[in-house]
């Protein structure tokens, strides 16, 4: 293994009473003592959690209990296989533990590209992925976000889980994620000015992608919104789902109190018409008691939940008693547009042309 990859610290575990680490040659070092012990042979160590309660009274912020590694590079924890290290950390209130996973990049970026994406689409889409993905770690890492979220050393740079990204399992990678992930080794898309800022990436645009302002107001230099007529054909095809004007209702009070609405609403609202609407928009317009509103479509979305509202991509209009949304796609639609990036790794594009299509303001780099 390189030494010049850099390692990855994912949560891979949390708030557990009790941890289960197999390995083979299990080296197990505790930190707030330096106590060292090697287990000869296919060994399970245990970690009791709440027996470090103690530890943490006088602390009250996590702390690095042990770490665990094996010379053979794999460990077992629940029923999956991991590279690289674990490390043991205790929750603040010190009566449960995080497991966290130390990983070379390029390992994790392997096995996510099973998890994120699928192993047996066409390489150049997973190269993509494995840009994104490695692009959004990296930034991770490298600002040390979750541990200023924290406010506190949080030991890990991300969690595998939706709010992330999803990391998997050793068994998982095959030769197919493992080539994606190295002959992409060390690549990620910068900003113009050579910044590392996160890359998004989602199942399905439905025709046009977003900018992250557009979806979760938060700026990201670089992005723009480029058309994607790739993805039409591939996935869940169009969907259509209906809302009461009840619960309509209920959703401008909620976006009026959560200062969503330029105006505040204010008193009892008689009605609510619909001014004709296209999916390729992103904002939604609304007379309430004659008076106009604009609502952008994420903030529906957001309220309503990703059952009723698949994707953002859609339009919104009255139907009957009822009002209707069709739309199109799956998931937020920022970035990388996973089942586009098929259809053009299909069509016989390569992965630097894919990120260009999607990522036109942003510049490929390799970081190591
Ligand atoms: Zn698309």
């Amino acid at each position: 293994m390189a030494a010049d990859i850099p390692l990855i610290s994912v949560r891979v575990g949390k708030s557990l009473r009790q941890i289960l680490v197999t390995g083979l040659d299990l080296k197990r070092h505790l930190l707030f003592n330096n106590d060292i012990k090697t287990y000869t042979g296919k060994k399970t160590v245990k970690f009791n959690c709440e027996t470090f309660t103690t530890l943490n009274k006088q602390k009250n912020k996590p702390i690095l209990l042990a770490t665990l590694e094996s010379p053979t590079g794999l460990l077992s924890y629940g029923n999956e296989k991991f590279q690289g290290m674990f490390k043991v950390i205790t929750s603040p209130k010190g009566d449960s533990c995080d497991i966290v996973n130390e990983v070379p990049m390029e390992a994790y970026i392997s096995t996510l590209l099973t998890k994120e994406m699928n192993p047996k689409w066409p390489i150049e889409a997973l190269k993509a992925q494995a840009v994104a993905a490695r692009t959004y770690a990296l930034h991770k890492m490298k600002t040390q976000q979750v541990t200023k979220e924290l406010g506190n050393e949080a030991y890990y740079d991300l969690e595998s889980s939706e709010k992330h990204q999803v990391g998997g399992n050793f068994f998982d990678a095959t030769d197919t994620t493992n080539k994606a992930s190295l002959e992409t080794k060390g690549e990620v898309l910068t900003t113009q000015t050579g910044k590392i800022q996160p890359i998004f990436f989602h199942a399905k645009c439905g025709g046009k992608t977003l900018r992250p302002d557009q979806v979760w107001h938060n700026r990201e230099e670089g992005y723009q919104s480029v058309n994607c007529p790739f993805c039409h054909d591939i996935g869940p095809k169009g969907w259509t789902n209906f809302i009461s004007r009840e619960r309509l209702k209920s959703f401008f009070l909620w976006a009026s109190e959560q200062g969503y609405l330029k105006e505040r609403l204010t008193g009892d609202f008689s009605s609510i018409v619909l001014v004709p609407d296209e999916i390729d928009k992103f904002t939604a317009n609304f007379y309430i008691n004659d008076r106009p509103y604009i609502v952008e479509k994420a903030v529906l979305r957001k309220y309503f939940g990703r059952v009723l509202f698949p994707s953002n991509s859609f339009a919104i209009k009255a139907q009957g008693n009822s009002i209707a949304i069709s739309g199109e796609g799956l998931g937020h639609g920022v970035g990388l547009c996973q089942m586009g990036a098929f259809a053009m790794a299909m069509r016989g594009w390569s992965y630097k042309k894919i990120l260009a299509h999607y990522f036109p303001g942003h510049v490929l780099k390799k970081m190591y």
